[in-house]
């Protein structure tokens, strides 16, 4: 017997009317090469690839739409380092300033101790971080992905294990001596070339330091990054398929302005907009989004868009524990348990919410 269409809805009527997150790259450009990400699997040597820094005027046009919306966050930067580029003082000051809350920079951390530079101009005696805890931003998340140096090392190709471990210890210092609100979570992947007894270890050192930390499942990025052994897909083998969160729940703006649904298309064929040209909400209420929607509620995902069809990394985005509750968590917003619910099987079906939503079309 066929079961019943699983269940889908957008959470909440402010993420039916604006996505409720939104991953803005402000660069493509990255300092590392590491192993789980295109990054270091040969993405800036294709020739499709062009080393782009979101201009200043595409930046506030964005943030002067988003800041008219609540929002559970504005994310940087899905594919490149946010830190490198050189204005991100002065988009991180911006977007304070016209009322985007919260504001989010997931980095790797590197540069956190780098000379502050603001309008062109480097501040003297302050780093990245101090200055950024003085704007004000609301969360920094840093991807450490290891517990030691050695295995560090081997994963984040290009890193100094001790230099990353001194800035989050300096940056919580200086958080704590300036009685900054923001809020600091730390990451790490899941992934064959990480114990688990170091996973363990990273949890067990870090959670009585920082506000929160993430244990994330490992993405192929739609096929750039290598299948691994006992990573989510083999974890999910046998479960049903649902509906892709993505589409009631976030949006990503690439570094030339570009906007598009999928947040692991680092290729941008899944680009529907362009800021400039669209609005993020004319796009969120438009008749694509609706028929995509319909598509993967439908179970018609090669329908919705080809890369929908042999996609293996809906796995990682489960509707029931997405980012969004990490970081509602640590602003205080709701309380959220520390590790995810059992996986969806046949008997609750992946459905979460009550009702099904494609969301209105544009007036
Ligand atoms: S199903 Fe896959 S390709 Fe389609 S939006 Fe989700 S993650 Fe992207």
């Amino acid at each position: 017997m066929s079961r019943p269409l699983p269940v889908y809805d957008f959470a909440t009527p402010a993420a039916e009317e604006f996505p409720s997150i939104i991953t803005l790259e402000n660069t493509n450009v990255c300092n590392l090469r590491c192993i789980h990400c295109p990054q270091g699997q040969g993405f800036p040597d294709r020739p499709d690839f062009h080393a782009t820094y979101m201009s200043w005027d595409v930046y506030t046009k964005a943030i002067d739409e988003i800041a008219q919306y609540p929002i559970t966050l504005l994310r940087y930067s899905p594919d490149g380092e946010a830190l490198i580029h050189p204005q991100f003082l002065d988009q991180t000051a911006y977007a304070k300033a016209k009322g985007v809350k919260p504001v989010g920079l997931t980095t790797n951390g590197v540069l956190l101790d780098n000379p502050a530079i603001e309008q062109g101009k480097r501040l003297p005696r302050k780093t990245m971080m101090e200055r950024l805890l003085e704007i004000g931003i609301d969360l920094i998340d840093i991807s450490l992905d290891a517990a030691r140096k050695e295995s560090y090392e081997r994963v984040r190709v290009g890193a100094d294990y001790h230099r990353v471990w001194s800035n989050i210890h300096r940056l919580l210092y200086h958080r704590d001596k300036m009685n900054a609100p923001t809020k600091i979570m730390l990451s790490i992947i899941v992934q064959p070339d990480i114990t688990q007894e170091e996973v363990d270890e990273f949890v067990k050192y870090w959670t009585p330091l920082v506000d929160r930390v993430i244990v994330r499942g490992y993405l192929t990025n739609l096929g750039l990054t290598p299948s691994k052994p006992g990573t989510v897909v083999d974890q999910m083998s046998g479960v049903e398929r649902w509906a892709c969160p993505q589409f009631w729940k976030r949006i990503t703006i690439g570094s030339d302005g570009s906007i598009r649904f999928c947040v692991v298309d680092w290729l941008e064929k899944t680009v529907i907009g362009t800021i400039g040209t669209h609005s993020i909400r004319e796009l969120w209420h438009s008749d694509e989004y609706a028929r995509l929607r319909k598509a993967h509620l439908e179970k018609r995902y090669a329908d919705a868009h080809d890369l929908c069809g042999p996609c293996t990394d809906w796995m990682g985005m489960r509707w029931e524990w997405g980012f969004e509750l990490a970081v509602d968590a640590v602003m205080g917003k709701r309380k959220v348990a520390d590790q995810p619910p059992p996986l969806p099987n046949a008997a609750t079906s992946g459905g979460i919410v009550p009702l099904t939503s494609i969301g209105r079309h544009a007036a």
